[in-house]
Order: structure tokens, then sequence, then C-alpha cells
């Protein structure tokens, strides 16, 4: 493991070298000044930048003190778990608590002795190994469930079905709609001024909203044949088939109905004091001669305009009969 030593004085950074390479330790990088320290770093110049796994920091260096070249690295998100050890003279031993303030970890007392730097060095590395593997098993989760998600077909976060299935059970049920040639309508709900929400309570916040909205849309949503997927970011859709769009834009009246119950207290929102949606409705009977993106257009164009006009709203759109949209 790689260990930076910062120390102003030449003969403490040699016997600092000397102690660390006879317990084993040959990785070692030396900064006679703070300078020296950040530019190796990568902190300062722009210099190919080196990431130790420990730094042992002298505190008292003219220029720059210890204590605020620590203050400096960590101030940077890539060094938070890079530990810094203090290497202190009795007569700085009150600026300690500043030094612990600013990021160090432990400290060691000059004249440093083979015994104490061994120990020391030895149980610091040996959490910073800890901390490297747990970051990288919380790496590995991560990307396992992003490649199941992809596999499943619900989406990891609301749990309703992801955009893959929707793409399926869309295409199905348009096929269906030509054989039977009875209407199916699509709504495209999208969250108001979520972004904002966001910004205001924190993502977690966020997500325990957007999981709130997927289950009162739903409620709302109750025969076997409708289908409910989160489409993108903060936007739903539903398909009904066999739902003319009276039939739908009663669906979206209710939707709406159960979001406001919800109460999600939204004070930036221009629109409401709770969190409110928008929905643009369509319906259409397919047809050869038509495309099935064609009711997505609709319902995503009446989306628009349903936000255009205030949020908070529904529009509801027939496909115009005139459409003529080659089918892909
Ligand atoms: P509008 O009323 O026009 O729809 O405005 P908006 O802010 O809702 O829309 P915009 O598209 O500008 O922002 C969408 C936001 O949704 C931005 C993004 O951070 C947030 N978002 C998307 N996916 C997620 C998610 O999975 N979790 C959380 N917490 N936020 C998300
Ligand atoms: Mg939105
Ligand atoms: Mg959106």
């Amino acid at each position: 493991m790689k260990i930076l030593i910062v120390d102003d004085s030449d003969t403490s950074r040699m016997l600092l070298e000397t102690m660390l390479r006879n317990a084993g330790y040959d990785d070692l990088i030396m900064a006679c000044c703070a300078r020296e320290a950040l530019t190796i770093l990568g902190i300062e110049g722009d210099d190919e930048t080196s990431e130790p796994d420990l730094i042992l920091m002298d505190i008292v260096m003219p220029d720059l003190s210890g204590i605020e070249t620590t203050m400096l690295i960590k101030s940077e998100e890539r060094f938070k778990d890079i530990p810094v050890i203090m290497v202190t003279v009795k007569e700085s031993e009150n600026s300690l608590e500043e030094a612990f303030e600013a990021g160090a970890i432990d400290f060691i007392n000059k004249p440093v002795t083979k015994t104490e730097l061994g120990a020391r060095v030895r149980s610091v590395l040996k959490l910073k190994k800890e901390t490297d593997r747990r970051k990288a098993r919380e790496r590995e989760l991560e990307e396992l469930t992003r490649k199941l998600e992809k596999l499943s077909n619900l989406d990891g976060l609301t749990g309703v079905a992801n955009r893959r299935s929707f793409d399926d059970f869309f295409e199905e049920e348009w096929l269906r709609g030509l054989r039977s040639q009875t209407p199916i309508s699509l709504l495209m709900i999208d969250i108001d001024h979520f972004k904002l929400f966001n910004d205001t309570y924190g993502h977690m916040q966020g997500d325990v909203c957007l999981k709130r909205v997927a289950g009162a849309i739903n409620k709302a949503i109750k025969r076997p044949g409708d289908f409910v997927a989160r489409y993108g970011g903060e936007e739903f859709v539903a398909i009904l088939p066999d739902t003319s769009l009276e039939g739908a834009c009663h669906i979206a009246d209710l939707i709406m109905d159960y979001v406001e119950e919800l109460k999600i207290e939204h004070e930036k929102s221009t629109t409401n004091d709770f969190i409110t949606v928008s929905i643009g409705v369509s319906s259409i009977t397919p047809h050869r001669s038509i495309s099935r993106d064609t009711l997505i257009n609709t319902a995503d164009s009446a989306l628009y305009r349903a936000k255009e006009a205030g949020r908070g709203r529904i529009l509801c759109e027939n496909v115009a009969s005139d459409t003529n949209n080659t089918p892909s």
C-alpha cells in the first residue's frame, strides 16, 4: 500500500522512511512541504496525480501547516476516505483537536518510535483495506441491481412495469385491438415541478414520492387488462384496452384525486401546495394505416398542453381521424 510522508524536516522524513521500509512498506512518496504534497495529490498544478492509501502529516510546517493542508485534502471528495495520521511534537499537542476536526484519523508523537509507528500504520491501513473492500462490494451490488432490473419486467424503484415490458405489452394490445376493432386508450402521467421537489426535499424524498404516486395510479387502474408502467424518470404511462376516450378520462380523474389525497407537501410548487400530476389522454381504434406510436404522440402532445395550461390538469384527445402515419 502507498504511503505519502509530508514533513519539512529532512531528518524526520528520512527517519520515517527508514522505519517504514524496515517494517516492509516500500511504496513511499516523500513531500518536503505542503505545496509539494498538494501537487503530488493533483490538488495543485496539473501533473499526474497519485492516490496514497495513507498520509503521514507533520503538523508544524512553514507556509501551510499540516492542519491546513489536511483540511484542503479532505475538502476533495476523492480523498474523503484516505486516512491522515498527524505527526506532532509535544508543543503542538493542543492543536490536535483542530487536526481531528480537519479530518485526521490518528496521531503519533515525535520523536517517533519504531513500535508506535508500526502499530498505528498497521491498524489504519487495515481499516483502509476494509473500507476499500466494502466500497468495491457496494459498487458490485449496484451494478448487479442494474443488470437484474434490465432483465426483469419491473421498475426497481416503484415496482410497476418498466419501459421494456410496456413496449411488449403495447404491441400485443395494439394487435389485439386491430383484430377486435375495439378502442384502446393511453394515459401519459407526469409529476409537476418534480425537479423543484427534489431540489427542495432531496432525492430520497423524491424517490418516496415516486413510489407513492405509482401507488395512487395503481389504485385508480383496476381492470385486469389495464397496464401501468414507468415510462421515464417521473413519467408514467397507462394502457387501457377496450376503453374509449371518455372512460380513459374518467380514470385520469381518479388518478388526479388519488394523487391529491396523498397530500405530499410541495411548498415551492406554483401549481398547488401539494404534489400534482398532469395527464395527457389519447384514444383510437387501431387501424392498419396508423402506427401505434401515434397514440403515444397524441397523449404526449396533450400532456404538453396540460403543462402549458398551468399543470395539475387533464387534457383528452382522440387521435385525429385524418392521421396518415404509416405503421412501423
Ligand atoms: P414539469 O412540471 O414541467 O414536469 O417539471 P419537472 O421538474 O417535473 O420536469 P423535469 O423534466 O424538468 O424534471 C424531472 C425531474 O425528475 C428531474 C429529475 O431529477 C427527477 N427524477 C427523474 N427520475 C428520478 C428518480 O428516479 N428519483 C428522483 N428522486 N428523481 C427523479
Ligand atoms: Mg415533471
Ligand atoms: Mg418529465
